[in-house]
């Protein structure tokens, strides 16, 4: 049950502007929506792997979009958004446990990268026609061994993530979402920074069609008052998120809700690496233990893990 929020007033301060999901509703139609605002959390997960601008970017657009999303689903675990495609980006993958931490990273081709000069200008949405190409984007809840996974997948529709989470919802009919991202250098030194805004509605029963005209003006309306939002808007440091929320919205009277936390932070450990290694074949561990040991390095954070040949005997005796 949704709990009646507090209305904002201009004069609201939040006391905490960035890594944060504030929920929020508009009335008087029920429609419910998210704005979620990056700073550290955003700037550190895309400086830690040092990418080119491009992929920095649309990495940071699928990190800014798992946090929205993750925001609608009731889960205790972690909620996944993967896409894979034949383009210059080949994976991009983000992550959002119920805790908070967040996680990312991609694989791409460096040569086939766009040259500079022939890449959208600053402020759009990166094109994923152009570096992710075709394919499709998965969205997977796992809430722990002995549980069911819950995995939805499309078809990479759209010119931009946004548009293809969109062409999602559309297809999978659960509910209908309207979603704004935007990622950028906008922090004070060239600090990455990202934004994003999802609003959604529930079908009633009986389909859309039996709502009354009033209630479609107003979703047309929230959708129209989303898009004016600007890029800039979503990223600026110096826009405390309740202020843009009722810049937005205040017309049609907009309540927030407590706000959820969010930070950079890798789930990954030596015992999680040692499971990976138990799992390999024991030809593979042997090759292994004949080079004199290996190191794994996490894909997500970079970080290094040292097995020598005798911990690497330990795991796997023969
Ligand atoms: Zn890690």
């Amino acid at each position: 049950m949704l709990r009646s929020g507090a209305p904002i007033l201009p004069s609201d301060i939040p006391l905490r502007a960035d890594d944060l999901v504030q929920p929020f509703r508009i009335d008087p139609f029920a429609l419910r929506g998210r704005l979620v605002r990056l700073g550290p959390t955003v700037d550190r997960i895309l400086s830690q792997h040092d990418y080119p601008e491009p992929v920095a970017t649309i990495l940071g657009e699928a990190i800014t979009l798992a946090v929205v999303l993750a925001g609608a689903l009731k889960y205790d675990g972690v909620f996944t958004l993967q896409t894979k495609s034949d383009g210059p980006i080949r994976l991009l993958v983000a992550d959002v446990s119920t805790e908070g931490a967040v996680r990312g990273y991609a694989q791409y081709d460096p040569a086939r990268l766009p040259v500079a000069g022939h890449l959208p200008e600053t402020g759009t949405s990166p094109s994923v026609p152009a570096l992710i190409g075709s394919g499709y984007i998965a969205f997977t809840v796992d809430q722990g061994e002995h549980t069911e996974r819950y995995q939805g997948i499309v078809e990479l529709a759209g010119a931009t993530l946004a548009e293809c989470a969109q062409h999602y919802f559309r297809q999978s009919e659960q509910l209908q979402a309207g979603i704004k991202l935007s990622v950028a250098r906008a922090g004070h030194d060239g600090a990455w920074r990202a934004g994003g805004l999802m609003i959604q509605r529930v079908p009633p029963e009986g389909g859309y069609q039996v709502l009354p005209d009033d209630v479609e003006d107003g979703w047309r309306r929230a959708m129209v008052l989303m898009s004016s939002a600007t890029e800039a808007e979503l990223v600026d440091p110096d826009l405390p998120p309740r202020r843009l929320l009722f810049r937005l919205f205040h017309e049609d009277g907009v309540r927030v809700y407590d706000t959820h936390p969010v930070e950079a932070r890798c789930r990954c450990s030596r015992e999680r690496i040692e499971r990976i290694l138990r799992a390999l074949p024991v030809s593979e561990i042997e090759e292994m233990r004949a080079e004199g040991g290996t190191t794994v390095t996490c894909q997500f954070c970079s970080a290094p893990y040292r097995f020598d040949a005798e911990e690497l005997a330990r795991l796997s005796p023969s």
